[in-house]
């Protein structure tokens, strides 16, 4: 036979578009339009119902910038059309391309009962099936004009990201206000072409099953008559049944979908307007669950119920029926999908003690798996924190977004950095946004890494980012893809029933050991310093405020203020949210982030003077104290202890010979020449100099920094090809602290003030720059001498290793990567650390010498200047705080690391405070000291093995504890463990390395 497929396949895709489509709808008439244009922000729903409404025309345009709309739509159904199904079909002027990104509504009866929201991929609320004929129809729609900001020309500067920029032009232009008989067998006569077209071309030409598929869609295109598609869908049907209900072949792959909208808590809108996208999702989803019984929907990020639970209580009714009903799942078991790269050891737990107590809370779950589809790479510390909590399975899909190597795998189990493994499943299908194309659905089966020794992946199904969910549309899809022939096979199923099919049919996965690096998006390490700086000190005044309240409740009897903290951990947690975090939203979340950390600080250092002074008193006798907040004895202070601080060791400081410094102390002598640059840095008791010859420390760099797209998530490569060194100074003086010097420096249209003090074998660094650069990156850069295959960056409750060269396309791609508090390289008996309160970006390259030595250079990441998706990312003052340590073993990087992020607060009092738990071995890091949530007055104590080693040592209540338990994250007794001992009023521990442990004491 000829071969004529293209003829078929073009005629296809004309027919459907241009005749059996638009047949869906053969007749309609218009709705009357009125309008109520919300002044502000959105109103409640009650006042949106409540408002008079003025006449709309369709085609007239509405909703400035991020402006409310409340429309009231009415109608009459014809009388000829009843036994009819029909639809109102509410087009608020929507791009088909876009759900999530553009405007977007929600539908209420008059009397606010939530019907569904509007997007441009579900425009539809059904009003009868049948109809009778002459009802009345009255529809409210809360519409929300947020414009377009990745749109077709994507990464282009906009000013549309804040409301404070964004003018008042009208967005969008009302396109269709219609009642309209929905004919369903044409409905169905497109999605039964769809799927068999999409199929028919994900097989191969030469393979039998295409051409039978082609065949059959000939014959049903020809049974179409297209003056009368109506009236003969049901015939072109029927020439599509037997291809149709072919079955599957036995070794098909096998999909669970999953019904998902992944919501981004706040991105290219903000916060408030996520509320409501939830909120409009969840309708759907409601309504759909109701329609199509053998339909699953998934929700993650407990914050996003939590929101419906408290700003849409006819929303959360609905949700609440659906969850009991087993088929509106939630799933995950965080706060909010966070990143996992930057936030801290006790944040990361929290976001899963916080996420998990809310579903435990509302609805007795207690779920085993974590859901990430979108979050920028994984900890190594993560497995352990999931296990911790009480999880065992991991779910995301971003590490196919990875740029230079293909991941190997798609189901294994995730090694953490303390030998924790995970259960983790990469969904072969690549998005989080599945939409059940044969595209998709053949991707996935192709794509499966680990066909032959396993069959199932998980599909996540719905539109994402910015909400909508499933349609009635994919889930039609799906159920034709059940069983067919020369598709992978597709089950709507709860993530928690594909897991556990997964981990039966694969009971020896494959292993991968460290961090799940994201070779991409890189500079999220760095992008919109403000927001990273406001989480860093944020979590260290966490762990003061519940240190000292606890301390001050147990020792005092003042009260502990549990629902501050609650409170104020969770909207900590929220700002992790792995596009507020990583410093990807538009102006307006980063603008409101920076006021919100404010309010947080102001908070937190209130509840931290009122315990201090609860527990040293108001100083009346005319002492003064230090607390010590951080896990390790500083000058003379006990680690969570408060005590007068011995006085400082002394420094000196000269004049050098050539311009600029000498700074000494008894461990170090520090040279700073006449351009502020650190040129040598000799360590008295290795006697040693820590710089290579010639190649100065505390060398700022400048960089050109324009990737290729995602501006405020990118750094490529290339832009290491092209640097400034900054080596010119305006000044250079000693500095107000006798071992400290000043610098000052010009640079474009910027400035950048440092002080350099030298403090116990510490170089501080202090960096304040007034930045006003375009599209540059900036780095501080610490050449070192020392040879070291590879260097350790502390990430959650340990620290990881990654190479300093590049022989594999893998240790390449690591060209930017995440720290915490330090960086720590070393060659046997001799190390050097950079410690930094604020920054988490940094690099690490070497270089070998004509002397033969080796130069390892570390820099870490200050600033960038990204123009999207806001256009004055960074731009005005920042304060930077970092510390060069020479001949520091990762101990003291990892003890100077809390230092410079827990600043001692000295302040008037005169009875000293001894800790309330203290642990009797350094390497052991107590990294909360609390009380326990349920309110019982417990003391919940965590700590970890924090160098890589074994640890056993002696915790010690400083309180009468009446006994004590090895608790998960969540504070519950861990069953099967042995229960420690309290001998002496103390506990013996034995540590593995980087082991967290949770103990809870009783009192
Ligand atoms: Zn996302």
């Amino acid at each position: 036979m000829h071969d004529d497929r293209e003829l078929v396949e073009s005629r296809l895709k004309r027919v459907l578009d241009e005749r059996i489509r638009p047949a869906v709808y053969p007749v309609s008439v218009p709705l009357e339009v009125a309008v109520w244009h919300a002044p502000g922000e959105p109103v409640p729903v009650a006042e949106g119902l409540a408002a008079s409404p003025s006449p709309i025309a369709v085609g007239a345009e509405w909703g400035a910038p991020w402006a409310t709309c409340w429309f009231t739509v009415k109608g009459t159904v014809p009388a000829e059309w009843a036994g009819r199904t029909v639809e109102a079909i509410l087009d608020l002027g929507f791009d088909q391309n876009m759900p999530g990104f553009q405007c977007e509504g929600l539908v209420y009866l008059p009397d606010g009962t939530p019907v569904k929201g509007l997007n441009p991929r579900n425009q539809w609320v059904r009003v009868g099936a049948p109809v009778a004929g002459g009802e009345r129809v009255e529809l409210r729609i809360e519409a929300a004009a947020n414009p377009v900001i990745l749109d077709y020309h994507p990464f282009l500067p906009t000013t549309l990201g804040d409301k404070e920029t964004a003018g008042s032009a009208p967005q969008y232009r009302l396109a269709r206000m219609d009642l309209a008989v929905f004919d369903e067998t044409v409905w169905q006569l497109v999605i039964d072409l769809e799927v068999a077209g999409e199929l028919m071309m994900e097989l191969p030409a030469d393979s039998g099953r295409r051409w039978e598929l082609m065949r059959a869609i000939g014959r049903a295109l020809d049974a179409v008559d297209l003056q009368d598609v109506n009236g003969t869908a049901a015939t072109a049907r029927a020439e599509l049944t037997g291809v149709l209900a072919a079955p599957a072949t036995p070794s098909a792959h096998r999909i669970s979908a999953v019904g998902h909208a992944h919501i981004d808590s706040a991105w290219l809108w903000p916060l408030r307007e996520t509320v409501r996208k939830v909120a409009r999702t969840a309708s759907n989803m409601t309504a759909l669950l109701a329609d199509e019984p053998e339909f699953v929907f998934a929700m993650s990020q407990a914050q996003q119920w939590a929101w419906i639970k408290e700003h849409r209580p006819e929303v959360w009714a609905k949700v609440t029926k659906a969850v009991a009903g087993g088929r509106f799942v939630p799933t995950g078991g965080m706060w909010v999908e966070s990143d996992t790269n930057m936030p801290g050891s006790e944040a990361m737990a929290r976001q899963f003690v916080h996420g998990k107590r809310f579903f435990i809370d509302e609805f007795g779950v207690d779920n085993e798996e974590v859901w990430l589809p979108d979050t920028f790479g994984f900890a190594a510390g993560l497995p352990q924190i999931i296990k911790a909590a009480g999880s065992k399975r991991l779910l995301t899909q971003k590490i196919s977004w990875s740029r230079t190597n293909s991941f190997p795998h798609h189901t294994f189990l995730w090694e953490g950095l303390d030998g924790t493994r995970i259960f983790t499943h990469f969904p072969p299908v690549d998005t989080y946004n599945c939409s059940m194309s044969g595209k998709e659905i053949a991707h996935a089966a192709r794509n499966f890494k680990d066909k032959g020794v396993a069959r199932h992946s998980l599909a996540p199904t719905g539109w994402g980012d910015g909400g909508g969910g499933t349609t009635r549309e994919m889930v039609a899809k799906a159920a034709r893809l059940r069983d067919l022939e020369g598709s992978a096979t597709v089950t709507w199923e709860t993530p928690a029933a594909f897991f556990a099919k997964a981990e039966a049919e694969y009971p020896h996965p494959p292993v991968w050991v460290g961090e799940l690096y994201l070779e991409l998006h890189r500079a999220t390490l760095t992008s919109q310093a403000k927001t990273k700086q406001g989480n860093r000190r944020s979590e260290s005044l966490l762990r003061e405020a519940e240190l000292w309240a606890a301390t001050a409740a147990v020792r005092t009897g003042a009260p502990y203020p549990y629902e501050r903290l609650d409170r104020i951990w969770k909207t900590v947690l929220l700002h992790q949210f792995h596009d507020i975090l990583p410093g990807s939203s538009i102006a307006w979340v980063h603008r409101e982030a920076e006021q919100t950390y404010a309010a947080v600080a102001a908070e937190l250092t209130e509840i931290i003077a009122g315990a201090q002074r609860a527990l040293a008193g108001d100083g009346s006798a005319g002492g003064r104290l230090v607390f010590n907040a951080a896990p390790h004895a500083r000058n003379g202070v006990p680690a969570g202890g408060a005590a007068p601080a011995a006085p400082a060791p002394g420094v000196r400081r000269s004049e050098r010979d050539g311009g600029g410094f000498v700074l000494e102390d008894d461990l170090l002598r520090v040279e700073i020449d006449g351009r502020g640059l650190i040129v040598s840095a000799y360590d008295r008791a290795a006697g040693r100099e820590s710089l290579p010859p010639g190649q100065p420390a505390n060398l700022l760099q400048l960089h050109q920094d324009f990737p290729n797209m995602w501006d405020a998530w990118d750094v490529d490569e290339f832009y290491r090809n092209t640097v400034v060194d900054l080596t010119e100074a305006d000044e250079v003086t000693a500095g107000d602290a006798p071992g400290s010097v000043r610098i000052t420096r010009s640079f474009g249209a910027s400035r950048v003030g440092q002080v350099l003090t030298l403090t116990g074998g510490r170089i501080d660094i202090r960096t304040e720059v007034d930045w006003h650069e375009t599209e540059k990156f900036l780095k501080l850069a610490f050449p070192l001498d020392v040879r070291a295959e590879r260097y350790a960056s502390e990430s959650q409750y340990g620290h990881v290793h990654r190479a300093t060269h590049t022989n594999t396309s893998w240790e390449a791609a690591k060209f930017e990567a995440c720290n915490h508090k330090f960086v720590h390289l070393e060659e046997p008996g001799w190390g050097v650390a950079v410690v930094t309160d604020s920054t988490y970006g940094h690099d690490v390259t070497r270089a070998v010498r004509e002397d033969g030595g080796t130069t390892t250079t570390l820099r870490v990441s200050l600033l960038r200047a990204p123009r999207f998706p806001d256009p004055e990312t960074d731009q005005g003052r920042h304060t930077f705080t970092h510390a060069l340590l020479p001949g520091a073993t990762i101990g003291d990087a990892v003890r100077e690391g809390w230092f410079v992020n827990l600043p001692e607060r000295e302040v008037p009092g005169d009875a000293e405070v001894a800790p309330l738990v203290t642990v009797d071995d350094d390497a052991v890091v107590i990294t909360a000291v609390k009380l326990a949530d349920d309110g019982s007055g417990d003391v919940v104590v965590r700590f970890h093995e924090s160098r890589g080693g074994r640890a056993r040592a002696r915790v010690r209540p400083g309180f009468a504890a009446t006994g004590v338990a090895v608790t998960d994250l969540l504070e519950r007794p861990l069953d099967g463990t042995t229960a420690p001992e309290l001998t002496d009023g103390s506990v013996a521990v034995s540590l593995r390395p980087f082991e967290l442990v949770t103990l809870r004491f009783g009192r």
